[in-house]
């Protein structure tokens, strides 16, 4: 792929590494490329990160084609940068993209696309323990047109943002309340694909979770609302008896790249894993049973996120005396120490970015 570069005259301020929150500053470029049904993928640049030009009928606006991506640049203590499975994103999107009739960005041609601009970035990679230069691909129609229908035109853009950890308070867990009327996803739909799509029809569960007291919200699956899926833009995994459940991926729930590795690791240490579907009501009995040992989101963004307390309908479960537990703790050290390049990268899941 030929990459075109456009200077930008004066760059960004920095902002201060230990304030860094998430996704609020983006860095100084941005790269873009540009999909029509003449030309295929075309003219691939990184130009200054600043505000596009679309038409008022362009079709994003109207009928949502649009799926993303999220990885993470990682900076080592020798100063190297380092990216994390980076080809499992651009298969992914690539799987999203198939699901709403949107053009492939070759697998090759997005991890070069994401190496090209974390290089011109670098600077942009902090060092502060737990930071480190969020990246976000995305895709979009482009055509300007009322009619539904396949767009003629794309655009394939990334930004990258650096970042601090996702919560604010550490490894604290959270309280999640169990969505007992709103549904994410149902089997032949979306609900495995990252689109932007997803989560406006989640947001509505996420508020009502909020104005409970709660910090995010467990989908149960969109047919009977009987088994549990994922938490916004989690995945989950529940330890009971001294085996890990978690739903199975693919279908209506998003296939993780942190999920993936985490169970890899899990087996890799010995633990039954069961990527089966768990019915709500078997999950909180076993809570009240005291046989729910531990509760983890999985995600790039936070890594890994204990669950504290689950609250459904009048039921209320609490998880560990609303502590981290031990394997939750281990995961996270075990996972980090490899994208931080601290802990010998055994699986091969670390690139450099030369
Ligand atoms: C991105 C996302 C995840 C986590 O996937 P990772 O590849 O681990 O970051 C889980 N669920 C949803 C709905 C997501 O959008």
């Amino acid at each position: 792929m030929d990459i075109r570069f456009e200077k930008r005259d004066v760059l960004k301020n920095k902002p201060d590494e230990n304030k860094l929150g998430f996704g609020k500053y983006m860095t100084d470029y941005m790269f873009i490329c540009d999909w029509s049904k003449d030309l295929g993928w075309h003219d691939a640049r990184i130009v200054p990160e600043g505000p596009i030009e679309i038409d008022p009928a362009c079709m994003v606006l109207h009928y949502a084609q649009e799926t993303f991506e999220g990885l993470k640049a990682y900076r080592t203590a020798e100063g190297k940068i380092q990216l994390f499975r980076p080809e499992m994103n651009a298969a992914r999107m690539i799987r999203s993209n198939e699901r709403l009739c949107m053009p492939a960005f070759p697998v090759e041609d997005f991890v070069e696309a994401v190496k090209a601009l974390v290089k011109v970035e670098k600077d942009w990679v902090p060092s502060a323990a737990d930071t480190s230069l969020y990246i976000r691909p995305y895709m979009f129609a482009t055509e300007s047109a009322l009619g539904v229908h396949m767009a003629s035109s794309y655009k394939f853009m990334i930004l990258t943002c650096p970042v601090g950890a996702y919560y604010e308070s550490g490894l604290d867990p959270v309280k999640i309340y169990v969505e007992d009327e709103l549904v994410r996803a149902v089997d032949g739909g979306t609900g495995f694909t990252k689109c932007g799509g997803n989560y406006a029809g989640s947001i509505a569960g996420q508020v009502k979770a909020e104005k409970l007291g709660y910090e995010q919200v467990l989908w149960l699956d969109g047919a009977e609302k009987k088994y549990v899926e994922e938490v916004g833009s989690m995945n989950i995994m529940f330890k009971i008896d001294n085996e890990i459940w978690t739903a199975p991926a693919g279908r209506t729930v998003l296939p993780g790249v942190t999920r993936d590795s985490m169970l890899h690791i899990l087996r890799d240490w010995g633990y039954t894993v069961h990527e089966e579907h768990l019915a709500i009501d078997d999950l909180m009995k076993a809570g009240l049973e005291g046989r729910l040992e531990e509760v983890f989101g999985t995600g790039t963004a936070a890594v890994i996120s204990p669950v504290g307390e689950l609250r459904y309908k009048d039921d209320v479960v609490v998880i560990n005396n609303m502590k981290t537990g031990e394997l939750t703790q281990k995961l996270y050290d075990t996972l980090t120490g490899i994208q931080w390049g601290k802990l010998e990268d055994k699986y091969g899941w670390t690139q450099p970015v030369e």
